[in-house]
């Protein structure tokens, strides 16, 4: 399959690790939006929030796990937004299921 996060994952494409277990890896946005900008993503390949089912929430429930862990290490003490973009209207590029993680600055109220 040519997923570019399934390529990240197995590390043929490198990316920067900022955290990883059984089931969920997590590294920094190539393009930050905000001071911290991180995607967390399942280890299987699940292509949007659409696709989730229960057989594979189990995933999103370990990625949200994980997401305090990860937003301490990255210093995000005053809070932060997670945002997991699902289709052509959210304007989802990439089809593996990810949520963006973001803060490191007082983030806009409006989202629309
Ligand atoms: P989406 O628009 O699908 O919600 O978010 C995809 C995100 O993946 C974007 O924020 C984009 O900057 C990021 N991204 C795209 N390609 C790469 C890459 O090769 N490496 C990393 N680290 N991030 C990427
Ligand atoms: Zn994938």
């Amino acid at each position: 399959m040519d997923c570019l996060f399934c390529k990240i994952i197995s590390g043929e494409i490198p990316s920067s690790k900022v955290y990883e277990d059984e089931w969920v890896y997590s590294f920094k946005d190539i393009n930050p939006q905000t001071p911290v900008h991180i995607l967390a993503i399942p280890k299987e390949h699940i292509c949007c929030i659409d696709e989730v089912n229960s057989s594979n929430s189990s995933y999103v429930a370990r990625i949200f796990e994980a997401i305090p862990k990860i937003a301490a290490e990255a210093g995000l003490t005053n809070g932060y937004r997670v945002i997991s973009n699902c289709g052509d209207d959210a304007c989802q590029t990439v089809k593996h299921l990810h949520f963006h993680i973001m803060g490191g600055r007082k983030l806009p109220e409006n989202m629309g």
